[in-house]
């Protein structure tokens, strides 16, 4: 898409951190403003897709995978001791890009990130619900 930040970036218009790169995703760093963590990621698709409602089920599993490959060296190379996999999608969900992207948030136990924080819901915040395929 002409006007996609994301799309910039993976056809190398727009400069990024890129960190990896295989024939469906891409993984670079996200704008400085918005790092969580040390060695936050984004992993996109390099196709265009808006979000988690339009994405075809093999580009989510190509993400998926891209997402295991990079958790795990982010642990064997760089010593995480865990991750975070965020995702936003629709503007109420804090949406900024409209390029579906995982963030890949790795975590470090002296971090002081805080991803859950207590919001005041509780159990009864999810009445009666089952969903079938
Ligand atoms: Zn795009």
């Amino acid at each position: 898409m002409k006007d996609c930040i994301f799309c910039k970036i993976i056809n190398g218009s727009e400069k990024s951190l890129k960190v990896f790169e295989n024939k469906h995703t891409i993984a670079f760093a996200p704008n400085p403003n918005t790092i969580i963590s040390k060695r936050h990621l984004i992993i996109a698709p390099k196709k265009h897709y808006e979000n988690i409602y339009d994405i075809p089920e093999n580009e989510l599993f190509n993400i998926v995978k891209t997402t295991k490959f990079i958790s795990q060296k982010l642990k064997s190379r760089f010593n995480a001791d865990g991750v975070n996999i965020l995702h936003a999608s629709g503007e109420v969900a804090q949406q900024s890009v409209f390029h579906f992207h995982l963030h890949l948030v790795p975590r470090y136990f002296d971090d002081n990130v805080d991803v859950w924080p207590d919001t005041g819901y509780r159990e009864d915040n999810f009445p009666n619900i089952s969903l079938e395929m």
